[in-house]
């Protein structure tokens, strides 16, 4: 076997390295979902639906968009969301939804907000 130059090395170690990294943030993502699904619960607060891939917590008040971008924006969504629930100790006004309530949810609220101003102007 020839032995490895130290170029090759250091691109393979690199390489590596990437992949423990990348495993590593799994990992803390991984744990960071389990720990809010633990606290707010893995089933949907209106369907009971409980496959875990589905679900989704939902900001009671439907006032996400707003919370969105006073902690950063569109970015400020998926597992760093999750993230600042954890850091605050799971803050009330949350609960678990599976994506098919979330989404009806958020229509009908659409839906509402919409006809309240056709109503109200
Ligand atoms: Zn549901």
């Amino acid at each position: 076997m020839e032995r490895m130059g130290k170029k090759e090395y250091q691109a393979r170690y690199r390489e590596k390295n990437r992949e423990r990294m990348r495993e590593y943030q799994r990992q803390v993502r991984l744990s960071v979902r389990k720990a809010v699904f633990d606290h707010y619960g893995r089933e949907c607060a209106r369907c009971g639906y409980d496959d875990e891939r589905a679900l989704q917590i939902d900001h009671i008040a439907d006032n996400g968009a707003e919370e969105r971008a006073s902690l950063g924006g569109k970015s400020f969504s998926g597992w760093r969301f999750y993230k600042h629930l954890v850091k605050l100790e799971y803050p009330s006004g949350y609960q678990t939804l599976c994506a098919n309530c979330n989404n009806i949810k958020q229509h009908m609220y659409l839906t509402e907000k919409r006809l309240s101003g056709i109503i109200e102007a």
